[in-house]
């Protein structure tokens, strides 16, 4: 059991908040990375979680990796290409609503599968590989597909495929791809983690029903599907179960609720193979992360217990 390896793929990118006085606040987030910072904090000593992206060779890739790193996340996967930079996104707060901009149109991320033989080397040095819907849509249609394809590979030598939709319209180019593609990610993979919420909105699910049911036809072996302070419902081999919520006293930011779940999810399932068990415990952590401000909640702050 020991010794193993998480890996997860995607986009990391600078993120600049307002920090009062018309200051802004500069940190580093991403829903895969969010992934990974919660499945670091949350597995046992012997899993290694790894980051797999791409960045520039400039100051601000130089110290999203020294983040990274501080973190306890390896880097050592990361492509760095000359020339590029990362993605930058802002949050915006208005009148207390926020939205946000973003500038991650030419980062180096969407190249993070231009180099096969680069991706080849981190996936097949993995146990488990995660990967979203965003992770998809940042790449041009051709690197979607080689990296379809590796994760295809990486599911038929017995690893652990977990995908979440995260299904984000502006990042594709049409409806059409976004669904193609979507379902695509979720044939090729074991364990898929869709929030309900963006399945309703996006691809027209009228019950959780619907959207397991979708899932399952697709080919995902195990569904986990979340539904806020509604709870999540698992279809784990065909068996269900239902996991509340855990009540929160006061919600104050729900940015990265669900990739906290799924980091902390993972790393319980990871350990015990309990399902139900680790989606209580997740439900846990992500409770706590709704009542912090920010995507990423230290440690210390996360209830865990035995040095976790
Ligand atoms: P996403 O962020 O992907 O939309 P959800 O909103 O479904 O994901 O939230 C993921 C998990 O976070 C839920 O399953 C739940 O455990 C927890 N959560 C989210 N919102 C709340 C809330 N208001 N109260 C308690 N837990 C929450």
């Amino acid at each position: 059991m020991s010794g193993r390896r998480f890996l997860s793929i995607g986009e990391c990118m600078v993120e600049l908040s307002q920090a009062g006085d018309g200051l802004l606040r500069k940190g580093f987030a991403g829903d895969t990375f969010n992934t990974a910072w919660y499945a670091r904090a949350c597995l046992a000593a012997d899993w290694s979680v790894d980051y797999f992206t791409a960045l520039g060779d400039d100051a601000m890739s130089d110290e999203m990796v020294a983040f990274i790193e501080t973190a306890g996340i390896g880097t050592s996967l990361i492509r760095r290409i000359r020339g590029k930079t990362p993605g930058l996104y802002m949050i915006n707060l208005k009148n207390g609503e926020r939205s946000f901009s973003y500038w991650r149109d030419n980062s180096a991320a969407r190249s993070l599968a231009a180099d096969p033989d680069c991706l080849r080397e981190a996936v097949e040095s993995a146990d488990v590989v995660y990967f979203s819907g965003i992770t998809l849509a940042i790449l041009p249609q051709e690197d979607a597909t080689t990296l379809l394809a590796e994760i295809r590979r990486a599911k038929a030598a017995g690893k652990l495929v977990v995908f979440d939709p995260n299904i984000r319209p502006r990042l594709w180019s049409s409806y059409d791809v976004m669904h193609a593609t979507i379902s695509e990610g979720a044939r090729s993979s074991v364990l898929v983690m869709p929030s309900f919420d963006d399945e309703a909105a996006h691809f027209g699910d009228d019950s959780i029903d619907a959207t397991i049911h979708r899932y399952k036809a697709l080919g995902a072996v195990n569904i986990v599907v979340k539904n806020g302070a509604d709870g999540v419902r698992l279809n784990f081999a065909g068996e269900e179960t239902f996991v509340p919520a855990e009540k929160v006293k006061k919600v104050v930011d729900t940015t990265s609720a669900g990739d906290s779940f799924n980091g902390a999810f993972l790393s319980r399932y990871l350990e015990t193979g309990d399902a139900p068990a680790a989606a209580r415990f997740a439900a846990g952590v992500a409770a706590r992360v709704v009542s912090e401000h920010g995507a990423l909640v230290v440690k210390e702050k996360l209830g865990l217990s035995s040095g976790r």
